[in-house]
């Protein structure tokens, strides 16, 4: 005997429904299919039945839901000679299901019992119309009413199956002779004959007593996915199938909130020793999930992730439960009684406090309940009213061969702990299949992921980009990732996606990632933002491995910086202000990267793309002394006076410097050195010297009238009438052989900025372009200093030195 159940989806309409004709004709016979409720219809009986019994007239509209449904699907399968008949059957169920609706909308009330007669027409009808099909497609196939085969006890909704009485009247009524009978699942009846249900998703556990009853070769479960798979593949896009499982692990997963199997199914197999195969009726060339005995030959350890939503914490606290015998089973008794379900138990290490997981809908009975049972003790101040924390999740790790593995539970815990996941509670099975934490809800989709990439996807880690700004250098670091995208995947194992972008007016975010080969067009679509708006949608998005990056020379958004850290997200940002703010601001950014074990990178501040901080940062790390540095630091200005030589006015080289890149979005803030004294404060700074900004001497060689201008179209006009000043300089460093360079220095904990003219010889002379040159005087480097050269402005090297820093983050 063969046993195949389908469940809601896989005979969610006529098409659905022939594709599991496909899949008996190709069964062994004699075969037993048993079928769901129509996708969706057991949630439109069970809320019409609650809209009658509080008298709401729409139960009328789910009704009609409900028998349109059943009447389209006959409509849909049944050659038209055969549709009158059938169609009589089913309108005559559907009208006492209506009478029953009515009922209870008339005396504004139902039972439970009710409930289940209600709920069977889902079942009832979905089986006789499959067993009508069949047969019009020349199979033989017969309706059977599983209410005559399952006996259960009378807790109607959750009936409780006497096994030897239901193995016994399956035996006897099923025995082989019709080659393909169609059974409903979920519904069975009393000793009394009336009928009960076994539970939301009960189907699979009627398929498994037939199975179980009849000694089937398998067991095969179809719906629609693929099997079981390491974490629910509708949150989890990297999920994959799980080849082979033992009874155990399939257990405890479908006890995590794995829907796919309905825990009471795997004891009547386990029981019988019948394999449970879970297939996709849609897809039926996929080998799906097998579940035996020794589904779990190589004791692999951790096997699939799964999590049950809407838990609430329920915690008793006070000193008076301390060597006071009796309190816990006093509070299990109470909850107990009120037919609380624990779900979770935390292992207390003192006796000071209890504290369990129970469904968030039984949270105000259960402590009301507690409440009320330790009255007297919570008046004398022994111990304090129950607590509750609401909006709760369980995620748990599953795998027979976990018990053998130091570390798993360290690693799990530090995964989310990276990832700003709060861990509000911990439990540990005693079969040691299974670790499991209550956390927020709000953050499962996260966890889920980042314990999935952790424990399944080890090699490839995903980094979710938030962009802010794509002016010059934003979108040739967009640019920069397309083209790494693939390489970077395949050969580093980084999966870097872009879901953010925002400029000033817009933002958009796509959680799969924005196709980086139009980006601009589906900004354009995007919605109206701010600063503040994006990082509101950085933080809902509440991504694993999120960096925001920051393109802009924006005071405002770097004001942000902070608030990112403390979600854990990094900070990577070409964009000076933040570092080169007061110092006590620089250092609680520094605090927060720390805090948050999360990386705030600005490589880009100094030398554009050049390794400046980079190396600064391992020098002082293993343990040098930064004694004195000594730089050219703005490609910018090094551009401006490496091309100036009266030919063109000095105005004109600085115009030509901006368009290019070169200068800051507002070229005042090079020229005037600002921006060279920001640059040497940071590098100061990551020595480990406390120096602010305003104690930086600046020397500018600007004449007076472009110093301190009210806009860029002034400061042009000064600078284009100050062209006698800038020739003299020129031609005074000209006549003694000296080429103009704009230098920092940091020496004895203080630092200048000055153009000076520099002789044949020096280290500086040569510089091209928009070249930099840093030297580094230490106490490992005292008379050669550590020297780095090459590009340092421009938005190409600018953006590559952002993409550094991203991958930087990524193997942080
Ligand atoms: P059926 O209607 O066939 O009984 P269910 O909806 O009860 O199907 O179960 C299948 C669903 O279970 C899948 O569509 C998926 O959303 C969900 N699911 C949750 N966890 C898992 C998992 N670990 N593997 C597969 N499916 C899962
Ligand atoms: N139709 C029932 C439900 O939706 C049983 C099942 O599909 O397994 O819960
Ligand atoms: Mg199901």
């Amino acid at each position: 005997m063969r046993v195949l159940k389908f469940g809601g989806s896989s005979v969610a309409g006529p098409e659905a429904i022939a594709a599991t004709l496909k899949i008996v004709a190709q069964s062994q016979t004699p075969v037993l299919v048993v079928v769901s409720a129509l996708g969706g219809v057991t949630d439109l009986l069970l809320e019409a039945t609650r809209q009658a019994a509080s008298q709401q007239e729409q139960w009328r509209e789910s009704l009609e839901a409900i028998e349109k449904r059943y009447l389209d699907t006959v409509r849909g399968l049944l050659p038209l000679e055969r549709q009158a008949a059938v169609l009589s059957r089913v309108k005559m169920e559907l009208n006492t299901l209506e009478t029953l609706l009515e009922g209870a909308w008339l005396i504004g009330e139902s039972t439970p019992k009710l409930g289940d007669k209600i709920g069977s027409y889902g079942e009832l009808l979905s089986a006789f119309i499959i067993a009508q099909y069949y047969r019009s497609q020349g199979v033989s196939a017969e309706f059977q009413d599983s209410r005559d085969l399952i006996e259960t006890d009378s807790t109607f909704g959750d009936a409780k199956v006497n096994q030897e009485k239901t193995y016994t009247k399956i035996a006897a009524a099923l025995t082989g002779e019709i080659p393909v009978v169609v059974l409903p699942g979920f519904i069975a009846s009393n000793a009394h004959g009336d009928t009960t249900t076994l539970g939301r998703g009960g189907s699979d556990y009627s398929a498994a007593l037939f199975a179980g009853a009849l000694q089937a070769v398998e067991l095969e479960i179809w719906t629609d996915v693929s099997g079981m798979y390491t974490a629910n593949p509708k949150l989890v896009s990297g999920a994959r199938p799980i080849p082979t499982l033992s009874y155990e692990e399939a257990m405890e997963l479908s006890h995590f909130g794995a829907k796919v199997l309905y825990p009471p199914t795997i004891r009547p197999a386990l029981q019988a020793g019948i394999p449970i195969l879970i297939r996709n009726t849609f897809k039926p060339g996929e080998p799906g999930t097998r579940i035996e005995a020794d589904g779990n030959p190589h004791g692999r350890t951790v096997r699939g992730i799964s999590y049950v939503p809407d838990i609430a914490l329920l915690s008793l606290e006070g000193p008076g439960m301390i060597g006071i015998p009796g309190i816990s089973h006093r509070f299990f008794e109470v909850l107990w009684q009120k037919n609380v379900n624990v779900v979770f138990i935390t292992q207390a290490s003192s006796e000071h406090s209890i504290c369990v997981g129970i469904r968030e809908s039984q949270a105000s009975l259960a402590s009301e309940a507690v409440n009320l049972a330790f009255e007297r003790e919570i008046e004398k101040g022994g111990i304090t009213p129950v607590q509750v924390e609401t909006e709760l999740s369980i995620v748990a790790l599953v795998g027979d061969g976990m018990k053998q593995h130091q570390g798993l539970s360290g690693r799990m815990f530090s995964t989310l702990g990276r990832n700003n996941v709060n861990i509000r509670a911990i439990a540990q099975g005693a079969s040691e299949r299974n670790i499991s934490a209550v956390i927020g809800s709000s953050d499962v989709k996260k966890a889920l992921n980042t314990l999935h990439e952790a424990f399944f996807e080890e090699q490839v880690k995903q980094l979710n980009l938030f962009v802010m700004g794509v002016g010059n250098v934003g979108s040739r670091l967009l640019n920069q990732i397309r083209e790494q995208q693939k390489v970077l995947k395949k050969d580093y194992r980084l999966l870097i996606r872009v879901v953010g972008i925002s400029n000033s007016r817009k933002m958009v975010y796509r959680e799969k990632g924005i196709p980086l080969d139009h980006w601009s067009t589906v900004l354009e679509e995007g919605a109206p933002t701010n600063p503040k708006g994006y990082y509101y949608l950085v933080r809902k998005a509440n991504l694993r491995n999120s960096i925001f990056i920051d393109n802009t020379a924006s005071a405002e958004i770097a004001g942000w910086y902070a608030a990112y850290l403390r979600e854990s997200v990094a900070v990577v940002t070409c964009n000076k202000i933040a570092c080169s703010d007061r110092y006590s601001q620089y250092l609680e950014l520094k605090h927060l990267a720390r805090t948050y074990t999360v990386p705030f990178l600005f490589e880009t501040n100094v030398g554009a793309g050049l390794p400046v901080i980079d190396t600064l940062k391992n020098l002082v790390l293993s343990g040098d002394r930064i004694r004195k540095i000594q730089a050219v630091l703005s490609g910018s200005l090094n551009f401006i006076w490496n091309t100036y030589d009266g030919t063109a006015p000095f105005a004109d080289v600085v115009r030509v410097a901006q368009k290019e890149g070169f200068t800051e979005p507002d070229p005042r803030i090079d020229l005037s050195g600002i921006d060279v004294m920001r640059k040497i404060l940071i590098l100061a700074r990551e020595s480990g010297y406390a120096l602010e900004l305003d104690a930086i001497e600046n020397h500018s060689f600007l004449p007076e009238a472009a110093q301190n201008t009210a806009d860029t179209e002034v400061f042009y006009k000064a600078l284009e009438a100050g062209e006698s000043h800038f020739l003299n300089l020129f031609k005074a460093a000209h006549k003694d052989g000296k080429r103009l360079k704009y230098v920092a220095e940091f020496h004895a904990n203080s630092a200048r900025v000055k153009l000076e003219g520099i002789p044949q010889g020096h280290d500086f002379y040569n510089l091209r372009g928009s070249d930099n040159i840093v030297l580094f005087y230490t106490d490992r480097y005292p008379e050669q200093p550590l020297m780095i050269k090459g590009a340092g402005a421009g938005a190409e090297v600018t953006a590559s030195g952002l993409f550094a820093d991203i991958i930087r983050a990524g193997n942080f």
